[in-house]
């Protein structure tokens, strides 16, 4: 099937009698008749539910549709796009382990690594989005366990060489997790570049309407993990009776150990009603994403030739300097945010949103409704000046969510809002 059709179809198959639409299991337990049923699906003999925070059929079907637009073995729903990065990480890193990450990180996800994963003991690098192979190649250590990087990042835009990435993790038999926030599967699909894993806040586009909170972890069941470099998915696992993850689950060995021992560890379950309005929000994805990208690009095209305007970054405008990748790995268009720096510095970039009437500000992107936010007060706020400089974030920058109105209104209520600068 093809990607639009997987947005519609993917995940269920109802049966003879049963209903057209994703049913919410609002239920946080099931029924077995015998107990000897439910000791097999304590030790992962057998497969079912019987507890929502380890499965539901719900996120079940919900998560089979999101591996299937990233073409991947297997998925798993959070409660949220955090949720979703701590896991991804913590699935195969632990205290005294080491991680590569990409200074362009959205910051809810750089505070995650620098500050609460380095409490724990593991030990983060953070590189430049744009790092050559050479120094990447140097970056790694014996303990090394992971690169994760994002596909257009949040908010500073830059498009990331995910063949580089993949490459050099690959030499140093190392995954590299993709965040695939922004471009969604429906502009790229990072496993065809190489990536292993791919996360995602599902608050942003694949719900779309900005109505849940969500994340999603996706196995590419591609990596090898017998390296002897990931015991806990190499060796007997005591919590299970000592199942040894790659042996029993195969390709999906990374993903079942999220489930079965983080998700039940941890316990950031996605609620049967927010998967729900994600799976209406996934329905529609292709059709928003070509409308976001369009828009966009029309309100780019606009804002740079504007006099009140210092700079604009969008991947999809030809100034921009990741134009090139962006037509590799995103031909279809990249997303519909846009990084809008506004002459007369941080005065300025407020002056300008607060002149907006059809844009709100909001602390939110990716949604159906045109937004602006402020980076450097909010989001980035807890940054330091360097941090914010690394992550591509300066204090009369403005991200800019362009929705899916018609292009003529937005473009109209950016001018009035720019004459007031
Ligand atoms: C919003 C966002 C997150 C965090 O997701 P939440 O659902 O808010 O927890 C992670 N990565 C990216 C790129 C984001 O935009």
């Amino acid at each position: 099937m093809k990607i639009d059709t997987i947005c519609v179809q993917g995940g269920y198959e109802p049966k003879n009698g049963e209903a057209r639409v994703v049913p919410i299991a609002q239920s946080t337990t099931f029924v077995y008749d015998s107990a000897e049923t439910m000791g097999k699906l304590f030790d992962l003999e057998e497969s079912g539910f019987f507890y929502t925070r380890l499965a539901n059929p719900t996120l079940d079907t919900v998560a089979k549709k999101i591996a299937a637009l990233e073409g991947g073995v297997g998925a798993m729903l959070t409660a949220s796009g955090q949720a979703a990065s701590l896991i991804s990480i913590t699935n195969i890193a632990k205290t005294g382990d080491h991680v590569i990450a990409s200074a362009a990180i959205y910051g809810g996800t750089f505070n995650l690594f620098n500050k609460t994963l380095r409490d724990l003991g593991i030990d983060f690098d953070f590189v430049s989005p744009e790092i050559s192979a050479e120094d990447l190649d140097k970056a790694f250590k014996p303990n090394t366990k992971a690169v994760f990087v994002e596909t257009v990042t949040n908010p500073s835009l830059d498009v990331v060489d995910l063949e580089l990435f993949a490459k050099v993790a690959h030499a140093h038999h190392v995954p590299l997790i993709v965040d695939n926030t922004f471009a969604t599967p429906v502009n790229c699909r990072p496993f065809e570049w190489g990536a292993d894993i791919v996360v995602h806040s599902t608050s942003k586009y694949m719900d779309g309407h900005a109505v849940a909170l969500g994340g999603v972890v996706v196995d590419s069941g591609n990596f090898d993990w017998t390296s002897g470099d990931f015991p806990m998915l190499t060796t007997p696992d005591e919590t299970y009776h000592g199942v040894v993850y790659t042996e029993q689950f195969g390709k999906a060995a990374y993903i079942t150990k999220c489930v079965t021992h983080l998700m039940r560890d941890l316990g950031p379950q996605q609620s049967p009603q927010n998967a729900f309005l994600l799976n209406l929000g996934l329905d529609t994805l292709a059709l928003r994403m070509a409308r976001h990208c369009s828009n966009a690009q029309s309100v780019a095209e606009f804002l740079e030739g504007h006099d009140k305007i210092e700079k604009v970054d969008y991947p999809g405008l030809k100034s921009n300097k990741y134009y090139e990748k962006a037509q590799k790995y995103m031909p279809k268009g990249t997303c519909g945010v846009i990084s809008v720096f506004v002459k007369g510095g941080k005065k300025g970039a407020v002056r300008f949103m607060e002149g907006l009437k059809l844009a709100k500000i909001v602390i939110h992107v990716a949604d159906a409704r045109t937004c602006v936010l402020h980076p450097a007060s909010t989001t980035h706020r807890q940054l330091s000046d360097q941090q914010l400089i690394d992550a591509g974030v300066a204090p009369n920058m403005v991200r800019l969510s362009v929705g899916i109105e018609d292009p003529e209104d937005i473009i109209a209520d950016l001018a009035q809002a720019l004459d007031q600068v």
